[in-house]
């Protein structure tokens, strides 16, 4: 077996690349589900980010997950890194057939990625919940209001407009989640980067895995020892090295 990951790569037909908030945040995107972005949503809201961003707590009070939004999650400035620059490039190729990623940044696409499933949905993406008219974010950007004066987006029927992205308490997208699932069950390769794998659906995910398994995180995950290749370090420099 193949030691050093370019090998991998250079051995590979048919890769499948899993990425979580690591590959965000060397663009410079804040995780908000680490302990600084749990204590800054305490401080500034008083409430922890997986009730803020609850079904529940949209519909009870959406001023509040719409200030949250607005100040935290939608990041219109941020660009691809080397990950997602490596990735798009691999794809091109002919030699990637799918991204998994966890994010809800629209990254990947940015940099050129097309066969790309987010578990989570995209803040590039939102709709009316009365009527269902769909919204990009340069609209939403312009009906948020200013920090500290936030307001509630509103479709031209009168119903607020939301994120198409999953809420706590609400199902994952179960076509995308099975297309994420066939991706990698073909696989012949695995590349899991930037996350700890500790949120559903990762290990359902991987328990679909055929091929080969490599982890490229800054710290250890539960699946360190079922890794044919382990990588403690960024996901953007270990990519940006192996695919130059
Ligand atoms: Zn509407």
């Amino acid at each position: 077996m193949p030691k050093r990951l370019q090998d991998w790569i250079a051995h590979s037909k048919n890769m499948v690349f899993f990425g979580g908030a690591g590959v965000s945040t060397e663009s410079g995107i804040p995780d908000f589900r680490s302990q600084a972005g749990r204590e800054l949503a305490l401080r500034q809201y008083g409430y922890p980010p997986e009730e803020l961003l609850s079904h529940r707590f949209f519909a009870a009070r959406p001023e509040i997950f719409f200030a949250y939004l607005a100040d935290h999650l939608l990041h219109p400035q941020a660009l691809p890194n080397a990950a997602h620059r490596a990735l798009a490039r691999l794809e091109r190729e002919g030699r990637l057939s799918a991204v998994v990623t966890q994010n809800i940044d629209g990254l990947h696409q940015k940099a050129g990625s097309r066969n790309v499933f987010e578990l989570h949905g995209s803040c590039e993406r939102h709709y009316c919940i009365a009527c269902g008219a769909r919204y990009g974010l340069d609209w939403l950007l312009t009906r948020l209001g200013a920090p500290g004066v936030r307001h509630i987006p509103r479709c031209v029927c009168g119903g607020i407009v939301r994120p198409d992205v999953v809420l706590y308490q609400e199902p994952l997208d179960p076509d995308t989640l099975a297309g994420a699932a066939q991706a990698v069950e073909q696989a012949d390769l695995l590349l899991v980067g930037g996350t700890s794998l500790a949120v559903y659906p990762a290990a359902g995910l991987l328990s679909h895995r055929t091929g080969g398994l490599i982890l490229i995180n800054r710290t250890a995950t539960p699946y360190d020892a079922q890794a044919d290749l382990v990588i403690h370090d960024s996901i953007g420099e270990v990519l940006g090295r192996a695919v130059p």
